[in-house]
């Protein structure tokens, strides 16, 4: 099962790992008393010693959840044709970076690359690159191994990536941990499934006024964890929650917005877009907090470091934190966003090419799980970062000379590439 948005699923499970996580966090809250949601997120998900991504990794069919890019090819090639049909409609510079943020296994690299290497007569005046910003060590390996069979260079001294190869089709990839590191210059930015795993601060309105919500140990169980409320504010109830706040709880993820931020403002400089896909809402959704261990539900605070954590993305605060410097499109519905780039014309000819009726069947299904409005079609939303002059005309005056209409962004409205 794909990790659907909140409120899908059974039953939490709990408990299991081998507590090297529980006892590391039960030692340093007994130190120092509680700590914020985003901080015990932060530790359990990508701790360098015990992180569940720098350890399990999780993305896959025998890991915890599953996602569209695991589930069928065509999703990664749709996402590819996104990107040229872009760098067609700004006017094909020269060269691009793609850069993708978490990529997990490298399957929607790989999947991208493909379409790269099909369209290469389209392209071939272009010179490609591929960045890749990935904190865990086991999946950079994952990545390694699926892009470009293995052939890596590990510290390469001329360079800010920590690893660096080529691909399979002839690419420079290069890997960093941080998206600063990556060199300047005009960049499609992708971030399928990863905003959901930056730490969240959870907050809670009470009868005295907004409160934390924080992560302690139970005095009652030992190595047990539970949640509490901060006695007084803290400072992220300060800067986090709005004046205008209507819910009574709120998730703010500000690791997303710095993102956010570092995206358009690279944007704005060097040109480029950025597709974010994930689950999440438009700033509606109060309680999202929820962990995914063998494709189950699973109790956040329960054997940390061994499950995925993940809240649901605000897409209206990420619209806030690119602060103008970029417009916006946004978010859409994942079964909108894949119609408009033509899924339905990928699948017949598939179906047409594909003799055996095993693989018709299982491409059927695919198609089903990412489409349908009770799977992964309506939770998950794409969402896109542009330069404003790729959506809004500069004044006439400006340019007497451009006539031509605006090409329509794909996916936001239908694919128009020809
Ligand atoms: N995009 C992939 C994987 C999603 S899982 C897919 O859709 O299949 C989240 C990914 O983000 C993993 O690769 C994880 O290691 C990475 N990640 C999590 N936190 C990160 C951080 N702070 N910086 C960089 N990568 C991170």
């Amino acid at each position: 099962a794909a990790r659907l948005c909140s409120g899908a699923g059974g039953e939490a499970e709990s408990a299991g790992g081998d507590g090297a996580m529980l006892r590391h966090l039960a030692r340093k809250l007994r130190a120092s008393g509680p700590v914020t949601v985003a901080e015990y997120m932060r530790e359990a998900l990508t701790n360098p010693g015990q992180g569940y991504y720098t350890r399990r990794g999780g993305v896959g069919e025998s890991g915890d959840f599953i996602t569209s890019p695991e589930i069928s090819q065509v999703f990664g090639e749709l996402i590819g044709i996104w990107y040229i049909s872009e760098w067609m409609a700004m006017g094909k510079p020269t060269t691009f970076q793609l850069v993708e943020l978490g990529p997990g296994r490298g399957t929607l690299t790989e999947d991208i690359l493909r379409v790269f290497k099909q369209l290469a007569s389209v392209l071939s005046k272009c010179d490609v690159s591929v960045h890749l910003v990935e904190v865990s060590p086991k999946l950079s390996e994952i990545q390694a191994v699926m892009l470009t069979g293995g052939k890596v260079q590990p510290n390469p001294e001329d360079e800010s990536a920590y690893m660096k190869g080529i691909s399979k089709t002839g690419i420079p990839i290069f890997w960093y941990r941080d998206i600063q590191d990556v060199p300047p210059g005009y960049s499609f930015y992708l971030a399928h499934e990863f905003f959901d795993a930056l730490p969240i601060h959870k907050f809670q309105r009470t009868e005295k006024g907004w409160r934390e919500v924080l992560v302690d140990i139970d005095p009652e169980v030992p190595d047990q964890l539970r949640f509490v409320l901060s006695p007084s504010r803290t400072p992220a109830t300060q800067n986090f929650i709005q004046p205008e706040e209507t819910r009574d709880h709120v998730e703010v993820c500000p690791e997303a917005g710095v993102i956010v931020q570092r995206l358009a403002s690279r944007i704005e400089k060097d040109g480029g877009a950025a597709l974010v896909a994930d689950y999440g809402h438009d700033g509606t959704k109060t309680d999202t907090f929820r962990g995914f261990r063998n494709h189950k539900l699973h109790d956040v605070l329960s054997a940390p470091g061994t499950a995925d954590l993940t809240a649901d993305v605000d897409f209206s605060y990420l619209r806030k934190m690119a602060q103008g410097k970029t417009a916006t499109l946004g978010p859409i519905k994942q079964r909108e966003f894949l119609k408009n780039m033509g899924i339905d014309l990928r699948l017949q000819v598939l179906l047409q090419n594909s003799g055996d009726t095993a693989t018709r069947e299982q491409l059927l299904h695919s198609y089903d799980m990412l489409m349908n409005p009770e799977k992964m079609g309506d939770c998950f939303n794409f969402f896109a970062l542009l330069p404003h002059h790729r959506l809004v005309r500069p004044d006439k005056k400006d340019r007497p000379e451009s006539k031509s209409p605006l090409l329509p962004v794909a996916g936001f409205n239908e694919l128009l590439l020809k």
